[in-house]
C-alpha cells in the first residue's frame, strides 16, 4: 500500500483493514438527518393509529389505497407496474407491486409483523369483586408481567354479537376517553411481594383490569357494579355479557408515541416491535414504482405467539397467494418462491449500558448505528433459526453499501443468555433466501419501547434499496 498523505502507515492500514463503526449522526448530512426526523413524524402518527394488528392492517390498507393500490382480484391479470393488496382476515396484509421481470425471476419480499405483546380479554372476562368491576385477562406474547400494572390502558377490538353483526371497540385513546388499569400493591404492604422473584411478583391471574366502581341503583339486584358496567356497555355497543364469548378485545398501553430525549433523537412508544419495521417496510413498498423484480411487503400477525394460526407466517397464506400469482404466468408457486429473496423485517435488542452483561458488545446492535442485519436468531446452539448463508449476507451487504444505507450487525444477546426467533425460519422453510433486517430497540416488549429515529430511517432506506434490486 502506498503512503498517500501525511498519515503513518499504521494509521492508513488501520483505516483500510480494520472496522471502524461510527454513530449514524456523525455519518449523515444535516439534511438527511432532518429527512429522517420528518420521516418519523409519519411513523409516530402510524403508531398512534395502529395499536393492534387489526388497526395496523386497516391503516396500512388506508395508506396503500391513498398511494394507488387496488384490492387484489384473483380473476384479474396483473402487469408491470400494477399495485395491489391482499387482506387476510383483517389481521394481515400482502402489498404487491408487479415488476418488469417475469415472476420466474423471483420476488423481493419484506416481511414484518403487526401484532405486539399485550393483554387479551378472556371469553368470560367481566366480574365484580369487593364492589369493583374488573376484566379477567390472558396475556399475549412474552411480557414481564410486573411492567403492565399501574399504567393507563386502552381497549381495542371487535365483538361479534348473537345476530352475527360485529362492533368495533376503541376506547381509551382519545383525550376525553376514560382509561383502565391493572392495579398493584402499595410498597407499604408489599413486603412479601417484594421478596418474590420478578417472574412471580405479579402472576398471570393477577393481571385483572379495573373498569368500574359505581353500583347500579336498585335495592334488589345483586352484583350491582358489574350490572352497571354491563348496562353501560349494552347502551354503547348493544351487547350482553354472553357476547364476550365471540369477541377479540385487546388491552394495550394508552400512551401516545412521543419524542424521547432533549435532542428528540428517539421515539418512545408502545408496540414498536414490530411496527417500526412494519411502517418502514410499508412506506418502502408504497414508494416502490415500476421495480425490476416484483416487490412485496407482508405485514403479518401472530409472530409474538410463534407465528401459528391462519394469520401467522407459519400458515400457508403467503405460499397460496404467491401460487395464485405464479399461475397467472403459467408457473408453479414453488418456482417463484425458490427464486425469491426476503428481508425478515424485525427488531433486535439494542445494547443497553445499564444491562450490558447480557450482550456481547462486539456482536450487539447499538442505538444510532443504523439498521441491524442479523444472520441468525434462535437460542443455545442456533436452534430455532434459519441462519442466512454467507452468499446471501454478501449480497445484502453489497446492496446496503451501494445504496448508502448505514447498517450494523447484531446478535440477540450473549451465547446462552436466552434468545428468540422471528418469521425468518418459516420463510426459509419455504425454500427462500432470507435474513433478518430491522431496528434496534431498548426495553423490547415493555409497555414503552425505545428506538432511534436515524435507525428507523435507515430501515426504510434498506427496504427501499432492496426493492430496487
Ligand atoms: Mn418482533
Ligand atoms: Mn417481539
Amino acid at each position: 500500500m502506498e503512503l498517500t498523505n501525511d498519515k503513518t502507515l499504521g494509521e492508513q492500514l488501520s483505516e483500510q483493514l480494520l472496522e471502524n463503526p461510527k454513530n449514524a449522526a456523525l455519518l449523515m448530512s444535516d439534511e438527511e438527518i432532518s429527512t429522517a426526523d420528518s420521516f418519523c413524524e409519519g411513523y409516530k402518527a402510524f403508531l398512534n393509529k395502529a395499536k393492534t394488528e387489526r388497526e395496523a392492517c386497516a391503516e396500512a390498507i388506508r395508506l396503500a389505497v391513498e398511494a394507488g393500490f387496488k384490492e387484489y382480484d384473483p380473476e384479474a391479470e396483473y402487469r408491470f407496474g400494477d399495485k395491489f393488496y391482499f387482506c387476510n382476515r383483517g389481521k394481515s396484509v400482502i402489498l404487491t407491486v408487479m415488476g418488469e421481470k417475469p415472476l420466474a425471476e423471483g420476488i423481493r419480499l419484506a416481511a414484518a409483523h403487526i401484532d405486539s405483546p399485550r393483554l387479551d380479554l378472556k371469553q368470560h372476562p367481566l366480574y365484580e369483586d369487593g364492589e369493583l368491576a374488573l376484566f379477567k385477562t390472558h396475556y399475549y406474547g412474552g411480557i414481564k408481567k410486573y411492567q403492565w400494572t399501574a399504567i393507563p390502558m386502552s381497549l381495542h377490538g371487535v365483538i361479534v354479537k348473537a345476530d352475527g353483526r360485529s362492533v368495533t371497540v376503541n376506547i381509551g385513546e382519545d383525550e376525553g376517553d376514560p382509561v383502565f388499569c391493572v392495579t398493584d400493591l402499595l410498597p407499604h404492604l408489599a413486603a412479601a411481594q417484594m421478596k418474590k422473584p420478578m417472574s412471580e411478583a405479579i402472576k398471570g391471574e393477577e393481571l385483572n383490569l379495573l373498569i368500574g366502581s359505581r353500583p347500579f341503583k336498585d335495592d334488589k339486584a345483586s352484583k350491582k357494579v358489574k350490572l352497571n358496567i354491563m348496562n353501560i356497555l349494552n347502551k354503547k355497543y348493544g351487547i350482553t355479557e354472553h357476547d364476550f364469548v365471540s369477541s377479540e378485545l385487546e388491552i394495550v398501553p394508552a400512551f401516545k408515541a412521543r419524542d424521547l430525549g432533549f435532542d428528540r433523537s428517539m421515539v418512545a412508544s408502545y408496540g414498536q416491535d414490530d411496527r417500526v419495521c412494519a411502517y418502514t417496510a410499508l412506506t418502502a413498498i408504497l414508494g416502490c414504482d415500476k421495480p425490476r423484480h416484483t416487490c412485496m411487503t407482508i405485514l403479518t400477525d401472530k409472530e409474538e405467539t410463534g407465528s401459528d394460526g391462519n394469520t401467522g407466517l407459519n400458515s400457508s397464506y403467503l405460499p397460496y397467494f404467491i401460487d395464485d400469482l405464479a399461475s397467472l404466468e403459467g408457473l408453479k408457486g414453488h418456482t417463484v418462491i425458490s427464486r425469491s429473496l426476503c428481508l425478515s423485517a424485525d427488531v433486535n435488542a439494542a445494547e443497553d449500558p445499564t444491562f450490558s452483561s447480557v450482550t456481547e458488545t462486539r456482536n450487539a446492535s447499538k442505538i444510532n448505528y443504523g439498521v441491524v442485519v442479523t444472520k441468525f436468531t434462535g437460542s443455545r446452539g442456533k436452534s430455532g433459526t434459519s441462519d442466512a448463508s454467507a452468499e446471501f449476507v454478501g449480497k445484502i451487504r453489497k446492496m446496503m453499501d451501494d445504496g448508502e444505507v448505514i447498517w450494523q450487525t447484531g446478535e440477540l444477546g450473549k451465547v446462552d443468555a436466552g434468545g428468540g426467533g422471528t418469521v425468518a425460519q418459516y420463510i426459509a422453510n419455504l425454500d427462500m433466501d432470507v435474513i433478518d433486517v430491522g431496528v434496534p430497540v431498548l426495553s423490547m416488549h415493555a409497555p414503552l419501547e425505545v428506538t432511534s429515529k436515524l435507525d428507523t430511517y435507515m430501515a426504510y432506506k434498506s427496504f427501499s434499496v432492496f426493492f430496487e434490486d
